[in-house]
């Protein structure tokens, strides 16, 4: 079977038969792989995949890809201020039990004071920007760019292992994933910001949303792919 990104990006409006280029597998027709693609199961992956090898259709589901992008993030964001809010709250009740009523501050409010100080600092650290959601659809725009414009790798050529002691080692120039990510530069200038924000404020986000867009994405490619083989 070939690359269902390649055959996809050939869809259009025209009905051309196009050989897979692959001996022994049939023709397939636009009809064909819209069929396929309707078997895809419906969310994210999909939305994805059209929006990248389908530009047509892409842009005709604008609404429901940014339903899909919202229904990923939204929910991790509240959870993480919800986090955030009960951190500061136990560190204002730390603060407010040391010497409470005029009492002398005991060893253990001291201790609890600094742990709830440690949760509150590790929690933010950890914590995407205040305004994430405000910002969620330049964030998504520039992380379906880098995704479509995904090459190979050039420490592993796309494997995303390298060869070690005669076994193979993660590749540590794509984290495994066998895709040159884009360096911190080039993602500070597709989302409007400096680098210096990027890294401090912006990394983490871009990061964990490129992470699990290229999963649906790439789930969703196989489900076709398996899709396309039965239709065969
Ligand atoms: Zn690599």
């Amino acid at each position: 079977m070939g690359n269902v990104r390649e055959l996809m990006a050939r869809l259009g409006p025209s009905t051309v038969k196009f050989d897979t280029g692959r001996g022994g597998t049939p023709d397939l027709t636009n009809q064909d792989i819209a069929a396929a693609l309707g078997m895809v199961p419906a969310g994210l992956g999909r939305e994805l995949l059209e929006a990248l090898w389908w530009p047509e259709s892409g842009a005709r589901r604008m609404q429901q890809l940014r339903q899909a992008v919202i229904a990923l993030m939204a929910p991790e964001f509240t959870r993480q201020q919800k986090a955030l809010a009960e951190a500061r709250t136990e560190l204002g009740i730390a603060k407010t039990c040391m010497g409470w009523g005029g009492g002398t501050v005991t060893d253990m409010q001291r201790k609890e004071f600094l742990r709830a100080e440690a949760k509150l600092e590790a929690t933010r650290a950890l914590s995407w920007p205040n305004n994430t959601m405000e910002q969620l659809g330049t964030l998504a725009g520039a992380v379906i760019t880098e995704l479509a414009n995904a090459g190979c790798c050039n420490q592993c050529e796309g494997r995303g292992s390298t060869p070690h002691r005669g076994g193979a080692v993660e590749c540590d120039g794509c984290d495994g994933s066998g895709i040159e990510p884009m360096s911190g530069r080039q993602r500070a200038l597709a989302i409007g910001s400096d680098q210096s924000a990027y890294r401090r404020f912006w990394r983490p986000v871009y990061e964990w949303m490129l992470e699990r867009l290229r999963e649906a994405e790439s789930d969703a490619a196989h489900a076709l792919r398996m899709a396309l083989g039965r239709a065969a």
